[in-house]
């Protein structure tokens, strides 16, 4: 009786140790992919008094406020800026180049969030700074991933991002005013590309890690005009392209919220999906 007893003891000990082990297995299989699988790559520049700015703006302004301890014992800081809304990381909507275009508080929530497309084009873009990104550079994307860049929000990594924030390596000219913008030197998307992604691709939304999606040496603009006619968003000044892979890139890219504007500060982030981690690419 005794022994019975205390195999059955043993037992139920056995029996209570499995259960909680197996369920410390589980809730750790539900916990730990969450923290060990996300990605997160911040593709925006930070503002601040070196954020580059086109030629003819005024830069990012932070004038400091509040930033003591009060005399009731808490801290408290508030500061103000103020900043032109082409500028740094940003958006362009459809309004900066069409009179019927999306203002920035209108565009749709689908084309500022979803599955990116980068395209690499560092290779040419290192050996000529006014290259521009042609049909065939986005083909090969498609082709070399089995995907079309419908619906994606296509990325252009051209390696500028590296030269932020030395105006004269990134701009092409570290001069101010108007005349400073025929020395403007960069890559951008052609007008016909441009206009290709729109006539057959419809992406949600384009960016590029230069000053604009038209190069530098546009004086058109017609890469602008074709994208923002068709309502097409723009970033611009998109960092850290080159720490995302070619796909497995879920975007979120949220610009500031004004009523009427023509574009405004972007925070762009990127979540890298497990199976496309740069170095597993
Ligand atoms: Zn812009």
């Amino acid at each position: 009786m005794s022994v019975s007893r205390r195999l059955s003891h043993a037992q139920s000990v056995t029996w209570l140790s499995k259960t909680v082990l197996l369920s410390l297995l589980y809730y750790a299989a539900q916990i730990l992919p969450l923290h060990a699988e996300e990605t997160w790559v911040d593709l925006t520049h930070s503002f601040s008094e070196s954020t580059i700015f086109w030629p003819t703006e005024t830069g990012f302004r932070l004038v400091r406020g509040a930033n003591k301890t009060t005399a009731k014992g808490y801290y408290y800081a508030a500061n103000r800026f103020s900043t032109a809304e082409h500028g740094g990381t940003h958006l362009d909507a459809p309004r900066h180049f069409s009179a019927s275009g999306q203002t920035a508080d209108a565009i749709p929530l689908r084309n500022l969030i979803g599955e990116a497309a980068v395209v690499d084009v560092s290779a040419a873009c290192a050996t000529n700074p006014d290259y521009q990104v042609t049909i065939d550079d986005l083909m090969n994307w498609e082709t070399a991933n089995r995907q079309q860049l419908v619906g994606r929000i296509v990325l252009l990594r051209t390696g500028w991002s590296q030269r932020w924030p030395n105006r004269l390596t990134y701009l092409g000219t570290d001069q101010w005013g108007p005349s400073a913008v025929k020395h403007l030197h960069f890559p951008g998307l052609s007008p016909t590309a441009a206009q290709w992604l729109v006539d057959h691709r419809r992406p949600r939304a384009i960016g590029i890690d230069t000053a604009s999606i038209d190069h530098g040496q546009s004086t058109d603009f017609a890469a602008h005009v074709n994208l923002c006619g068709a309502n097409v968003p723009i970033f611009e000044n998109v960092a850290n392209l080159d720490a995302v892979p070619s796909t497995g890139v879920f975007v979120i890219a949220l610009p500031m919220k004004i009523a009427g504007g023509s574009g405004g500060p972007l925070r762009i982030v990127g979540r890298i999906s497990t199976d496309h981690r740069p170095n597993g690419e």
